[in-house]
């Protein structure tokens, strides 16, 4: 451990074929954002156990224990160009390890050509800002949040996660200041 390192690292990981530009646009929002640095790491393949035939999905779960652990302190995100479920849910647009550090968002939903509308590249990145930052968000032990226009409210389709927008709320913010300071201090946070 590097003692007296600012704060954390969030690693960027393309799982399978991604397109890695739209990667690195978010690396600076999500440095501010979470006040860290934000590095890209090497693809790996998408585990193939986690494609499911008959819902002609990928199992989000499978897809998630296929990232290693980020180291202490770290956080990991993979990124997916395909169409996630996971139990009870017709699909995700992304999922975090429940008290990890490790989290993973597909862009397939995420594109206005899905939806037979004309490509756009800005609402793709905002969409996937959005995504990002409420996985990462998770692995910094922030919970969904009330507020409309909180990044970290839960979102089951598009229109919401266009609504709510990729800022945090002030209590949110609030939040993530508090589990770095603890992260600073040596405290585990929960
Ligand atoms: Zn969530
Ligand atoms: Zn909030």
């Amino acid at each position: 451990m590097l003692s007296g390192s600012p704060l954390a690292v969030i690693t960027l990981i393309p799982v399978g074929e991604v397109d890695g530009a739209a990667l690195d646009i978010l690396r600076r929002p999500l440095s501010e954002c979470f006040a860290t640095d934000v590095c890209r790491a090497p693809g790996l393949p998408l585990p193939m156990e986690s494609w499911n035939r008959r819902r002609e999905q990928y199992a989000a779960e499978i897809v998630l224990q296929g990232i290693a652990d980020a180291a202490p302190g770290a956080r990991t995100l993979g990124f997916v160009n395909v169409d996630l479920f996971s139990h009870g849910l017709a699909f995700v647009f992304g999922m975090a390890d429940e008290g990890g550090r490790k989290a993973v968002v597909s862009l397939w939903r995420l594109r206005q050509e899905l939806y037979y509308l004309p490509r756009d590249d800005a609402v793709l990145r905002r969409r996937l800002l959005t995504e990002a930052i409420h996985e990462i968000g998770h692995t910094f032990s922030m919970d969904h949040c009330g507020s409309s226009v909180c990044v970290m409210r839960f979102s089951n389709t598009l229109e919401e996660t266009d609504a709510k927008g990729w800022r945090l709320c002030r209590g949110c913010r609030e939040k993530l200041d508090k589990a770095h300071r603890g992260a600073a201090s040596g405290v585990v946070q929960k």
